[in-house]
């Protein structure tokens, strides 16, 4: 039998539609492959072994009398900031040490009821915090990718570095991820999966641990763009749990996949042109370029003056918001805690020992720009900056441009411990600086594999939507898929 790992989420579908495999076959093939994968890479925080084998026997049962869901039997890989009701959620911290809610997320909800199996939380950067999977509790996540001719370790990037890492190395047929900043498009770009951000509000954000409430978004990191556009049918929709969930009809994503671009106006910004930005990843967005013109696109220069602001501003709002929302981690209601001579000294213990370095610098910018007397120069600086950055899109979208292509990153993957970027925290934020705009003006965004770099590694394009148009990025995102025509299947040596 062909290895059932390897196959994409719609040809497994298909496979069990045809009952050319089961459910349960399925799934016990991809609890094989973690098990021998997961001690060198490190991609998964929790297993759920008897769960998954539960779940797949129901999926097996309504497979055969009827009832089966559009995403019955598929098994997925759940980032660990998504609340699993009784199962490990700890947003890869320590300090939510051994947190098991009461409640299912909105999303993963969804997904258990179209018919998904769970095969366990998935590696993250804390409290979804970095660009490289490395500030985890559990330990950097290893890119399944190498470079050519070399052994070195790589980042899968972050924050959802184990949901790329598992679905580049077929340890799950897709994942679910989160984007406050980039976490969804800059690991897909690292691993060659496809991973789309949608428009804030299309998700539901309940249940999700929360980083940064406003810009917070689910999404899903699959093997290609059909997958991706399929598994973001199912987790979308309105909540009223949520009161930032939008109202509003969840197209069939996967129909509109083979629209292709014909008649559309691609903008090309130009302030995501960077100084110092590599040769390889200006050649590939001109590819880009030229693959859109070939399919009948028309092609726009666009600017977006206030690029240069976003990711300043970016981190002064995500601190911000970070440490409102994990106030609430004091080590009396969640996890851990560490005792001390009195309540204070128990809170204060408690948060030095529970958050990691990473965390706990971002909630000191967070609580010094909200401060009295800062608040004015920082904080509303940073939302009038986003009000601009957002009327920048709004203009080109007026301005007849249907969707914008750029560069999903600055560079491919790093290696682990990388001494540039960990010495210093504002090397590791220029990751985010293609992502980031996208955040903060709420719009969707796809990152598609779309080349590799000379050493070998993947590179992604990124496409940047109007707000609930993700349908266009799917219709794109596949353009760039099939004109680039490469297998983005790292050689396995794990
Ligand atoms: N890398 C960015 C950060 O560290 C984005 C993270 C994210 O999107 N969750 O904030």
């Amino acid at each position: 039998m062909t290895d059932l790992t390897k196959l994409t989420l719609a040809a497994a579908r298909k496979g069990l539609a045809d009952k050319a495999f089961s459910a349960t076959e399925l799934t016990g093939a991809y609890l094989s492959a973690i098990d021998a994968a997961n001690p060198k890479l490190n991609a998964y925080v929790a297993i759920t072994r008897e769960k998954a084998l539960e779940d797949a026997a129901v999926s097996d049962k309504r497979l055969a009398n009827g009832g089966a869901g559009p995403l019955e039997g598929i098994p997925l890989g759940i980032k660990d900031l998504f609340g699993t009701q009784g199962v490990h959620t700890q947003a890869a911290s320590h300090i939510l040490d051994g947190f098991k809610p009461e409640y299912e997320s909105t999303v993963t909800a969804n997904l258990w009821r179209d018919g998904a199996v769970m095969l366990g939380k998935l590696n993250m950067d804390e409290f979804a915090m970095g660009s490289s999977n490395e500030t985890s509790y559990y330990g950097p996540v290893v890119n399944p990718w190498r470079s050519n001719g070399s052994n070195a370790q790589l980042v899968p990037g972050g924050s959802s570095g184990g949901s790329a890492a598992a679905v580049s190395a077929w340890l799950c047929a897709a994942a679910t991820a989160t984007d406050t900043g980039g976490s969804i498009r800059q690991p897909a770009a690292f691993t060659g999966t496809v991973g789309i951000k949608p428009t804030y509000g299309r998700c539901s954000r309940w249940g999700v641990v929360a980083f940064a409430s406003s810009l917070d978004q689910a999404g899903p990191i699959a093997r290609t763009v059909e997958d991706a556009a399929i598994m973001l049918t199912s987790m979308s929709g309105f909540d009223a749990k949520d009161s930032t969930s939008v109202d509003l009809a969840v197209p069939d994503f996967a129909a509109a996949v083979e629209r292709g671009v014909k008649g559309l106006t691609i903008g090309i910004p130009r302030e995501y042109r960077m100084d110092g930005m590599p040769d390889e990843i200006e050649a590939l967005w001109k590819q880009g370029i030229d693959w859109m013109v070939a399919e009948g696109a028309t092609i726009k220069d666009i600017s977006l003056p206030h690029t240069k602001y976003a990711l300043p501003a970016y981190y002064i709002v995500a601190p911000a918001e970070a440490s409102s929302n994990l106030a609430r981690y004091d080590g009396v209601k969640y996890g851990l805690r560490v005792t001390g001579k009195d309540i204070t000294d128990m809170y204060e213990l408690t948060r030095a020992k529970g958050f990691g370095a990473e965390v706990r610098r971002r909630l000191m910018i967070g609580t010094y720009v909200l401060s009295a007397g800062y608040y004015d120069a920082y904080y509303v600086r940073a939302q009038k900056v986003r009000t601009l950055i957002k009327r920048d899109f709004e203009l080109a979208f007026a301005d007849g441009v249907d969707a914008i292509l750029t560069p999903a990153t600055p560079s491919a993957a790093f290696g682990v411990g990388d001494e540039d970027m960990s010495a210093d925290p504002v090397k590791m934020y220029l990751n985010d600086i293609f992502t980031v705009t996208v955040n903060m003006a709420g719009l969707p965004g796809i990152a598609v594999p779309a080349g590799k770099d000379a050493a070998g590694l993947p590179l992604g394009l990124q496409l940047i939507g109007k707000p609930f148009d993700e349908e266009t990025l799917f219709a794109a995102g596949r353009v760039i898929e099939r004109s680039a025509a490469i297998d983005f299947s790292p050689a396995k040596w794990w």
